[in-house]
């Protein structure tokens, strides 16, 4: 895959492109579903399944359990709608549902913002080297901690 332009949704655009990709995908959007993709969404930082679980319990009015949740997110991480931050062991919301790449994390340890980069020649790379040590990758990681432009 070469490096190309392709749209970062936000807000709505973002709920309505990851509710497509989903039920592209044959799953359905249900309101569960929803509710913790715009929790996720509405962080805008990494969160793990209990913070989700929380502000889904607070829109809610009930309790949901961060097991129901996990659930959820794993459906969402296979799916392209979320991505996994190793390093901070959480979850973001995926800006291009619609487009498959392995992104690169940069991650604040100072206020935890996280942007992401698609470099798929980067990440190609790694691939081809995995490949060449007969290693089937099916997922590189790259994640940078260090300082974002607003905290330097
Ligand atoms: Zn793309
Ligand atoms: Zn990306
Ligand atoms: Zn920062």
């Amino acid at each position: 895959m070469a490096r190309h332009d392709h749209h970062l949704h936000h807000g709505e655009s973002l709920r309505k492109a990851a509710q497509e990709r989903l039920t592209q995908r044959g799953e359905q959007w249900t309101a569960m579903r929803e509710a913790v993709f715009e929790a996720l969404a509405g962080f805008g930082k990494p969160a793990s399944a209990y913070d989700i679980a929380e502000a889904v319990s607070r829109t809610k009015g009930r309790r949901v359990a961060a097991n129901s949740v996990y659930r959820i997110l794993d459906l969402f991480v296979n799916s392209n709608l979320a991505m996994r931050v190793e390093s901070a062991n959480a979850y973001v919301a995926n800006q291009h549902p619609e487009c498959l790449h392995d992104c690169i994390f940069l991650i604040c340890d100072t206020c935890g913002q996280t942007t992401h980069l698609d470099d798929d020649s980067l990440t190609g790379g790694v691939r081809q080297a995995a490949a060449s040590a007969g290693f089937a990758a099916s997922r590189p990681v790259i994640e940078v901690r260090g300082k974002c432009g607003d905290c330097n």
